[in-house]
């Protein structure tokens, strides 16, 4: 049986961009997916700080630029002038799958792993998928999103995660198309509504929240949603095609790492806690796992892969426990509509940097609040 130096378990987010760098790197990598089209998603719309160059990406992925945030509330409007995009998501994971260097990289899709072998000194040998076969490697890296088919067994994520569930449509739209809508207050309940512009007077209008109860039903609280006058001015339903789906909303952690075991993404809770932008954050952990693989496979020490974690606490960990925070005092002030209007109102008198740099997740170096 082939022996590969990296076995990813995940071909999304994570995985797709770890496997570019570890060919890259020259090494044998074999990526294992349930699905059978790694082009099939939930949901196909993301909104993103992004520095596209930084991951080399091209400007083709962008479904459309954004100039203007604009936060509403029950009665305030707050424009924040910045720069974001809007992605096409789909465009985004096959231009990432299509630079992959096919020489070291292998995908294998239809293909769901169940389980993780160790031998007696806790080392991973082998990961196993539902028909019981078998893949060897060295280092195995769990990329398998909310699934966290090997985090949650080897303990890193609790084994009942709390999640945060969208659900979205692709509407007629009547705003203008550089402005991105964030939609907040009681009506919301907990959580947050967001409008993405797309090209051809067409968007995305979503609505998530972290409370299980309204989860239940949130379908029909988008409906609602779109009735409110406000809503009706910018945006109008013309199809029933429903999309969706989950991020972890855990406590910030900072263990992804058991022996010759990485872990990046979801399935260690690294989407940013404030808004829910998972893109540019796993793929910077990726970047930083791949960096830690291959010294661990240069050197053949496995606990050169804990560089991974420091690296990631160096750069993440203070912006995210702040990003935290602030995502506790939202889902309070998102309880009662005066408290949201006053917070809304009292940004206007905070520089629009500021702002995106708390919404962006990215607090810099000074100690701002
Ligand atoms: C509704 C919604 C809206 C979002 N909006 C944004 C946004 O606007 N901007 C942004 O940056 N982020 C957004 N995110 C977050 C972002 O999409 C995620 O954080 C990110 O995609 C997670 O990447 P991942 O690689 O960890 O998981 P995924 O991309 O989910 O990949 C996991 C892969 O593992 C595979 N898999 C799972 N289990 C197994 C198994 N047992 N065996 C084999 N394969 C398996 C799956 O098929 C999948 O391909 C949103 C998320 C949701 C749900």
């Amino acid at each position: 049986m082939k022996k590969f130096d990296v076995v990813i378990v995940g071909a999304g987010t994570a995985g797709i961009l770890l496997a570019r760098e570890l060919g890259k790197l020259k090494k044998k990598t074999l990526v294992l997916d349930r699905k059978k089209n790694l082009l099939e998603f939930s949901f196909n719309t993301l909104g993103s700080f992004i520095n596209l160059e930084k991951f080399e990406l091209s400007k083709d992925v962008v479904a459309q630029d954004v100039k203007t945030i604009c936060f509403h509330s029950k009665n305030v409007t707050r424009k924040l002038k910045t720069d974001l995009y809007v992605l096409d998501k789909k465009k985004v994971h096959k231009e990432i799958i299509s630079s992959v260097d096919e020489n070291y990289v292998t995908f294998l899709t239809g293909v769901n792993i169940k389980n993780i072998n160790k031998d007696d000194n806790c080392n991973f040998l082998s990961v196993v998928d539902k028909n019981k076969n078998e893949y060897l490697g060295t280092i195995f890296v769990d990329a398998s999103g909310t699934n966290g088919i090997i985090s949650k067994k080897v303990g890193l994520i609790a084994k009942k995660t709390e999640l945060a569930t969208g659900v979205e449509y692709n509407v007629a739209y009547k705003g203008n198309k550089t402005d991105l809508h964030l939609l907040m207050g009681k009506e919301y309940q907990g959580g947050y509504g967001w409008i993405f512009p797309l090209k051809n007077k067409r968007a995305i209008i979503g609505f998530g929240s972290f409370d299980d109860e309204i989860v239940k039903d949130l379908k029909n609280r988008l409906h609602k949603i779109l009735e409110f006058p406000k809503i009706k001015k910018l945006v109008e339903k013309d199809n029933d095609l429903v999309e969706g789906g989950s991020i972890p909303i855990t406590p910030v952690l900072d263990k992804f790492v058991i022996n010759n075991l990485v872990c990046v993404g979801d399935c260690v809770s690294q989407v940013n806690p404030i808004v829910g932008e998972g893109y540019k954050f796993i793929f910077e952990a990726a970047i930083m796992a791949s960096k830690a693989i291959n010294k661990a496979l240069e050197e053949d020490n496995i606990t050169c892969l804990t560089e991974y974690e420091k690296d990631w606490k160096n750069r993440f960990l203070l912006n995210y426990q702040r990003s935290k925070r602030a995502q506790n005092r939202f889902v309070k002030y998102s309880q009662n509509n005066l408290l949201m209007d006053y917070t809304l109102f009292i940004s206007k008198f905070i520089r629009d940097e500021r702002c995106v740099r708390s919404l962006s997740g990215e607090y810099g170096l000074e100690n701002e609040v």
